[in-house]
């Protein structure tokens, strides 16, 4: 009898996306399981890669050619289960992408392998000095080391000859994180005895009997002996030979809220909206039935809460719960409303933490321990069993979507987990994408809807639209309104907080010459460069090139280049020079670099240690100061006139959030939003904090065009370093996909896109618009097959189903 694992290899490509059969050599049988990780030998060199199994079978009459064998397994325990497995068949189709891509995307990154290349010594018989100078006196190298040698050559011919061979070894970085605890292993008696012993001058190992001592039978960590005892290590290594103390190794968690200790927050008594809402959730998960709730509730109306007592039933149903929030509102305060309520039982991902952090968190989850996930997108795919509800707030952030293979969006992995599980998913946002409000229309999700805010001395804030093009007119010029600049100075007279924003997106500061008009662009990219004062660079957003400001134009050689543009910095110091007494706090890309400024920004604002809080996107979420009664949009319009269909939406949804972050006690908010289209609908909208509104408008806009909700949409990026070849194969894809599609599908393209070139690679694309096509799928996965050949000369495809970004 022979025993066969089924394994998808590290090796992305279609010719490889597919399982393998390996032998399970004897002396693994007992530990090989469907959901492991392994090493196996891959391809003609044997090289060593990492695989997934994906399934084990046994044969009676074993194939003519000899299976290759498993190496060794990476896991004790499977890292994947059956759930997720299936769950990485489903994604591997809808997103066209590689099941091995799919496996990886689901782990910690740790998890992923890494590979070292190693020269072994296969043959005794070779020179002296080889064995020398290059394998000194081992058997195998790392090749790094004999690249940078002198023997290079020799080397290669050695290998020819069949003496020395290159291998690659698998290795996986998931390292458990363990401290060593020290115990008395002598009864109080005895350690008295060994006191008595001791010379006088042998201060340390007193120190240590009288600890030991004092420990009685409890024990304590050899870190702390030493930080707070003052013990040396050799002291406690001999008082281990001496059979005082034993050392046992224990793992631990790194846990990165461990300093913290959070308080017990008990569930508030909610308000009719928020109870039938609940309700209405509770109902599904005591009858295990899936539903997808759309909550819909205006910012500060408490969907929060409702998500906690969701969650909180989850439990007592002794089942677990995934809370979805966006990267960019994780921030510390939401972690603390879920730690205050669910204490030990919250396990948190998001990239804040360091990748050891990460692993940890995602054990606790994997050994039951954590039964509510709080997570940014990948939390998706946490491995709870047993899921009792799942939760997406801010659903209609474009976050969701991943934006590399695989491309998945959150909001769908979560309704095809809460299919899986027979649980309700809430989707909650003040301002929800109009797809997954159109669908609510249709009853395919359920509406909840909250309308008031949560508290009751909070009232919604008022909101006024400034006319900038007026105000240039008038007198000024810089990037303050006059009826911005005294709301300020009002708030610094009464000792209360402005939040300010300055709109990032579609809007970058570049380098331009006032002689002749010169703007340093990207050598890779169609696209110019942006300032980064903090690093005083110029960098690309595209690939990530970066080099110096210049200090004059490269092609007039005038010393006239300036900065354009408007930065945060650049507006902290305008700010500074009008309101010279204003203590304020910029949080951008610039000043969050570093692990734990963000939070520690936000505490210090929270604090009341600087009136203003001046920041990009990043500020516009989640944030809840009560002393903040004054929030200013610097530019309102900037991402209006971007080339993508929703610029709208997204507008609205910018300004709404940002709205909400004025007046969430019983100080009333105020909130002004400086504009140069004053009159457009989306500005407008958002000033009166009409989402229905703008829902019917922007919905006959979309219909009008053809565009989502009314039509889906697959977007096909075609790319090649010569934009002959990338154009070339575009149009032939357009030809070959018409054969799949009806007369009603719209075919957008093909063109270049709109950043034509990146990382020197040009790029085409075509947008299929239809509403219903039976042989799409099957047209795109062919095309991927038939492209197998220029995919290996260069020409790269990608297939992104339903694209957030048209840019
Ligand atoms: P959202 O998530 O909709 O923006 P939150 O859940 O953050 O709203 O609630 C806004 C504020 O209202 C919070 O300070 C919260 O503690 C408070 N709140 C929520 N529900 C209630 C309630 N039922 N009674 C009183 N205050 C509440
Ligand atoms: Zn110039
Ligand atoms: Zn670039």
């Amino acid at each position: 009898m022979q025993h066969i694992a089924h394994v998808i290899v590290d090796v992305p490509t279609r010719q490889t996306d597919q399982p393998f059969s390996y032998e399970i050599p004897e002396e693994l049988l007992t530990l090989v399981e469907t959901g492991m990780r392994v090493e196996v030998p891959f391809g003609n060199g044997n090289r060593h890669i990492q695989g997934f199994v994906v399934g084990v079978s046994q044969t009676d009459t074993p194939a003519s050619q000899p299976l290759k064998k498993i190496i060794s397994v990476l896991d004790l325990a499977p890292v994947l289960n059956d759930e997720l497995l299936l769950l990485a068949d489903d994604m591997k189709e809808t997103t066209f992408s590689f099941k091995i891509t799919c496996l990886q995307t689901m782990l910690p990154s740790v998890m992923r392998s890494t590979y070292q290349k190693k020269l072994c010594l296969l043959d005794e018989e070779v020179p002296e000095h080889i064995k020398e100078d290059v394998f000194q006196g081992l058997s195998e190298v790392p090749w790094e080391d004999v690249v940078s040698s002198p023997y290079l050559r020799e080397v290669i011919a050695l290998r020819q000859a069949g003496k020395v061979d290159i291998q690659y070894e698998v290795k996986t970085k998931n390292k458990v994180k363990k401290i060593t605890v020290m115990q008395p292993s002598m009864s109080a008696e005895d350690l008295q005895a060994e006191a008595q012993k001791l010379r006088k001058n042998a201060v340390q190992k007193k120190k240590l009997l009288s600890l030991l001592l004092s420990l009685k039978t409890g024990s304590m960590t050899v870190n702390e002996a030493v930080k707070e005892h003052d013990i040396s290590r050799p002291a406690i290594r001999d008082a281990e030979s001496a059979g005082w103390l034993t050392l046992t190794e224990k793992e631990v968690y790194r846990d990165p809220y461990g300093f913290q200790t959070f308080k017990k927050s008990l569930p508030l008594p909610l308000n009719a909206e928020q109870q039938s809402a609940l309700d209405a959730i509770k109902e599904k998960m005591a009858a295990n039935q899936h539903c997808v709730f759309l909550l819909q509730g205006i910012t500060g109306s408490g969907k929060t809460e409702v998500y906690l007592q969701g969650i909180a039933e989850a439990l007592a149903r002794g089942k677990t719960a995934v809370m979805l929030v966006p990267e960019i509102s994780l921030t510390p305060q939401t972690v603390t409303r879920f730690k205050e309520r669910f204490g030990q039982d919250v396990a948190v991902l998001h990239s804040g933490l360091s990748q050891g952090e990460k692993y940890d968190e995602w054990r606790k989850i994997e050994r039951n321990e954590a039964r509510v996930v709080v997570g940014a997108r990948s939390a998706i795919f946490a491995p709870l069993t047993n899921i009792g509800l799942i939760v997406i707030d801010e659903e209609h952030e474009t976050s969701y979507k991943q934006d590399e293979s695989p491309r998945y969006h959150a909001r769908d992995l979560a309704i095809w987990r809460g299919k899986y599980h027979q649980c309700p998913v809430v989707l909650g946002s003040a301002t929800p994408s109009l797809e997954s409000r159109a669908r609510a229309q249709k009853n395919v999700y359920q509406l909840l809807q909250l309308q008031e805010r949560a508290n009751p001395e909070a009232s919604l804030p008022s909101i006024t639209i400034i006319d900038m093009k007026q105000e240039y007119q008038q007198r000024r010029t810089g990037n303050f309104s006059q009826m911005l600049l005294d709301k300020l100075s009002q708030r610094l007279e009464r000792g209360e907080q402005s939040v300010l924003m300055l709109n990032r997106r579609g809007y970058s500061s570049f380098v331009m010459c006032r002689d002749c008009g010169y703007v340093l662009p990207c050598p890779n990219c169609d696209i110019s460069l942006t300032l980064h004062m903090d690093t005083k660079k110029m960098k690309c957003h595209y690939c990530g090139h970066e080099e110096p400001i210049p200090r004059e134009c490269p092609i007039c050689g005038s010393d006239k280049i300036r900065y354009y543009g408007t930065g945060t910095q650049k507006v902290q110091e305008e700010l500074a020079q009008l309101l010279p007494e204003s203590r304020i706090i910029r949080m951008d890309v610039d000043t969050t670099r570093r692990k734990g400024a963000h939070e520690r920004l936000l505490a210090q604002f929270g604090n009341g240690d600087a009136d203003i809080l001046l920041g990009t996107q990043m500020i516009a979420k989640g944030l809840d100061f009560p002393n903040v009664t004054l929030v200013g949009v610097l530019n309102a319009d900037t991402a209006l006139n971007l080339p993508d269909f929703r610029a709208s939406e997204r507008t609205f949804q910018l300004l709404t959030q940002v709205s909400g972050r004025a007046g969430r006690a019983e100080k009333p908010g105020e909130v002004l939003i400086q504009t140069f289209n004053p009159n457009h609908y989306a500005v407008q909208l958002a000033g009166t904090q009409d989402y229905e509104a703008f829902y019917q408008k922007e919905m006959f806009i979309r219909h009008r065009g053809n565009y989502p909700p009314y039509y889906f949409t697959v977007q096909l990026v075609v790319s090649h370093e010569e934009e002959a070849a990338a154009a070339k194969k575009m149009y032939e894809i357009v030809v070959l996909l018409r054969q799949f599609l009806s007369p009603q599908a719209i075919l957008l393209g093909p063109t270049p896109k709109a950043v034509a070139r990146v990382n020197k690679r040009y790029m085409y694309q075509t947008v299929v618009k239809y509403k219903q096509e039976p042989r799409l799928h099957d047209g795109l996965k062919q095309i991927l097959n038939d492209s197998q050949r220029e995919i290996s000369r260069g020409l790269r495809i990608s297939i992104d189903v339903e694209p957030q970004q048209f840019i």
